[in-house]
């Protein structure tokens, strides 16, 4: 990857491209490619909302016509999911259209046609802006991961709005994860660490556990994002200032 010598922040690990008109998306898509881990381009909003839900992307660019209904909708979707900014790139740039979607919760508004280094720019405004949020988050005992907000302090999870309920396992589990971030923990150690065992056989109990937490927190938990297996290595909680 790239380095990112303008902005402090780490690159980021995925933005998200909405947009229906594929000459404009895979411009988009190689002129962003620079400046992150990964960019994904999507063309429908069903697309969009699924690879919102799975990825968990640090930024998304969107467009509002696209074929399967209005981006404005789209918006609220992803707000009630996640805070990763918003931009959205519209043609319709009146300001009565510019207002609606910034009180619809997008972060920025750029109008069709646009300047690819004023696109660019704006991203990474944005990024390093969500980004420090993040890190005094942290300093705070709060944690991002993916679309998660775990707030170590008041022993609280959210994602969006929705706030997870967790048993006291889950919670002890999650919290070892998180106290350790980007790093797997062997079966061994999370049963040192959540069940302060030392002998047994602590795998069976442990994916068990992992089981139940990718249930209740990962958005698609046949293919976890957030809690990942790392073969012969453990669990990983993949958080966003350490990206996996
Ligand atoms: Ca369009």
């Amino acid at each position: 990857m790239p380095a990112d010598p303008i902005s402090e922040c780490p690159p980021p690990r995925l933005i998200l491209v909405v947009e229906d008109d594929g000459d404009l998306r895979e411009l988009l898509v190689r002129l962003l490619r620079p400046h992150a881990g990964d960019v994904l381009g999507v063309g429908s909003g069903a697309e969009a909302l699924r690879a919102y839900a799975v990825h968990a992307p640090d930024l998304v660019i969107l467009d509002l016509g696209l074929p399967d209904g209005d981006g404005s909708t789209l918006l609220q979707r992803f707000r009630s999911i996640s805070g990763a900014p918003v931009i959205v790139l519209s043609g319709r740039d009146a300001e009565a259209d510019r207002v609606a979607v910034l009180d619809a919760g997008a972060d920025d508004f750029v109008g069709k046609p646009c300047g690819s280094a004023e696109l660019v720019a704006r991203v990474r405004g944005h990024l390093r802006r969500a980004w420090q949020s993040r890190q005094r988050m942290a300093g705070n005992g709060y944690l991002r991961a993916g679309a998660l907000e775990i707030d170590l302090e008041s022993r609280k999870v959210r994602r969006g709005d929705l706030e997870h309920r967790l048993t006291p396992t889950e919670w002890a589990l999650l919290r070892a994860l998180a106290l350790h971030p980007g790093e797997a923990l062997t079966a061994q150690r999370l049963w040192e660490l959540v069940w302060a065992r030392e002998y047994g056989d602590p795998s069976l109990h442990v994916r068990v556990h992992v089981t139940h937490l990718r249930r209740k927190l990962e958005a698609d938990p046949d293919r976890p994002s957030l809690i990942v297996t790392v073969p012969g290595a453990g669990y990983r909680l993949t958080t966003d200032s350490t990206p996996g």
